[in-house]
């Protein structure tokens, strides 16, 4: 998508500290860290949000979550660590393009605000 800002991060027209990539998913730091380790992970097809998962592209997020357990070991996370998407904006959604939050390296409270 033209107007898309993880779409042009993604194409490299925006610049990103990048985790891990393949071709199918992107990961990069959140460029406004809510915790010691905090970084996203996006799939490289444009998905608006959570709500439009099903059965012609879940299986990307099957692989966002392997990606997730692989990466978090590699940055010594452990197993503690919280994989979070908001879904719209009364959820927190800030950029329309599906992306899984990973933070680590904290207490992390429960509930989320
Ligand atoms: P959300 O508010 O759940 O949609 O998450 C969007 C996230 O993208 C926020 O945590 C932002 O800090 C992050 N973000 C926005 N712009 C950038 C950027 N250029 N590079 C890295 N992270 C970004
Ligand atoms: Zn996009």
């Amino acid at each position: 998508m033209d107007d898309c800002l993880f779409c042009k991060i993604i194409a490299g027209e925006i610049p990103s500290k990048k985790v891990y990539e393949d071709d199918r998913v992107y990961a990069f730091y959140d460029i406004d860290p809510q915790a010691p380790i905090h970084f996203l992970v996006i799939p490289k097809q444009h998905i608006t949000g959570a709500n439009k998962i099903d059965a012609t592209n879940g299986d990307l997020v099957g692989h966002a979550f392997q990606v997730i357990a692989q990466i978090t070991k590699e940055l010594g996370c452990g197993d503690d660590y919280r994989v979070v998407t908001n879904c719209g904006p009364k959820a927190g959604q800030s950029v329309n393009h599906l992306h899984f939050h990973v933070l680590a390296g904290r207490e992390l409270g429960w509930p989320p605000g």
